[in-house]
């Protein structure tokens, strides 16, 4: 299936030619900061099914000292993919445009959630993160 991206001012765009895997939304206090959010919303993409159609030169990328980062808007600030050590690891699904066909599977670290944030009952929760799982 053809999946496209784009971020809030629509200078960058991307296309997936597969699936999204492992959507999860992480609530730790870093994740929040990170997508100025309650938590991320992510899944994962193949680096071979994944390609930028436009404004990659507007990417800017932001890495962390382990090697995995966020890549992000110039202009519009939007966080588009997480990339680990270089290459492409999946996308932000609210950059992702109409129904990609996949549901956050699990919530993780909803131990450190914000207490401003209320989580519906029935969503799978996880206290930490999910062992042997990245
Ligand atoms: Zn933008
Ligand atoms: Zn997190």
């Amino acid at each position: 299936m053809k999946i496209t991206g784009e971020c809030f001012c629509g200078e960058i765009k991307y296309e997936v030619n597969g699936e999204l895997r492992d959507a999860r939304s992480c609530h730790c206090s870093r994740c929040r900061k990170a997508f100025s959010s309650q938590a991320s919303a992510y899944a994962l993409v193949k680096p071979q099914d994944f390609k930028w159609l436009s404004g990659e030169k507007l990417l800017t990328s932001f890495v962390s000292q382990h090697g995995f980062g966020l890549q992000f808007c110039r202009k519009c600030g939007s966080t588009l993919c997480g990339i680990y050590n270089g290459a492409i690891h999946g996308v932000t699904l609210g950059c992702v445009n109409g129904d990609p066909k996949i549901e956050l599977g699990r919530h993780i670290y909803v131990g450190s959630k914000a207490n401003w944030e209320v989580i519906p009952e029935g969503v799978p929760q996880y206290q930490g993160g999910v062992p042997g799982n990245a």
